[in-house]
């Protein structure tokens, strides 16, 4: 397959905005790589910890991230449809989806030597051949030139709401309030860091989900898979919708 052939779906937005969920389906269904970089900087924050690094040391962490093996594999019955994350030979799926986690993966993405590492290595599973990657930056500074690019949004209360369910069902109990306030936190981080920060390509597509099920996220990003595949066999600019 040349790069000219290989389709890349960019799908990026906000904490909780259903990119995993739906990215992951449409990878499936496609029969594509999914690639989940969001777990990739929750990996590189896990390895912080346990080699007892400064989670501001990106030169430290990024040394481990490069010379460890990251590893997504699909989900199963064992990860609450989640995809495994192993970091060499172990298995580290559950330990980096808590909500503590999610706050101390905070510091490491913002770290530039490490966004370097990890976003070399996403680079280089999306040239293997068709995939689908879910993150903050992969249509502005992965994939630029992906054939297409998704925006996935939602409101911070519904993204609020969806997160605890998801919590709830990992056993932890967090109130409404305390995930809201630390959604609205996370965005305002991943919005105004300095290095990528969150936003939307000038050529992605905007999906709200406010309104929404799971199945029709998927079923018009189906839809724009199907456009953005008519662009493939015809012309060769990248496709607009
Ligand atoms: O998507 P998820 O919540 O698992 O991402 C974990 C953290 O990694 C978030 O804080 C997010 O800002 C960061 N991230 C990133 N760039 C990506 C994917 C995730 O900075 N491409």
């Amino acid at each position: 397959m040349t790069d000219q052939q290989i389709l890349q779906i960019a799908i990026d937005g906000p904490a909780g905005a259903g990119k995993s969920t739906v990215a992951r389906k449409l990878a499936d269904e496609l029969g594509y790589l999914y690639i989940d970089t969001g777990a990739m900087y929750r990996a590189a924050t896990w390895l912080a910890l346990k080699n007892n690094l400064d989670l501001n040391d990106g030169p430290g962490i990024a040394a481990l991230a490069r010379t460890c093996n990251i590893l997504l594999k699909p989900a199963d019955e064992t990860s609450d449809g989640k995809i495994r994350v192993f970091v060499d030979d172990e298995e580290i799926t559950r330990e980096i989806r808590t909500q503590k986690m999610s706050e101390q993966v905070i510091p490491v993405a913002a770290l530039k030597e490490v966004r370097e590492v990890l976003v070399e290595k996403q680079q280089y599973l999306a040239s293997i051949g068709n995939a689908v990657l879910d993150g903050r930056d992969i249509g502005t500074v992965v994939l630029p030139d992906a054939r297409l690019k998704i925006f996935l949004t939602a409101s911070a209360e519904v993204r609020a709401t969806r997160r605890l369910k998801e919590l709830n069902a990992q056993g932890e109990n967090p109130s409404f309030e305390e995930l809201l306030k630390a959604i609205i936190d996370r965005d305002h981080k991943d919005r105004t860091r300095e290095v990528s920060p969150l936003t939307m390509a000038d050529d992605a597509i905007e999906v709200v989900t406010d309104n929404m099920t799971i199945d029709e996220v998927v079923r018009e990003l189906h839809r724009l898979t199907r456009a953005a595949k008519e662009g493939l066999s015809g012309d060769s600019s990248r496709m607009k919708v």
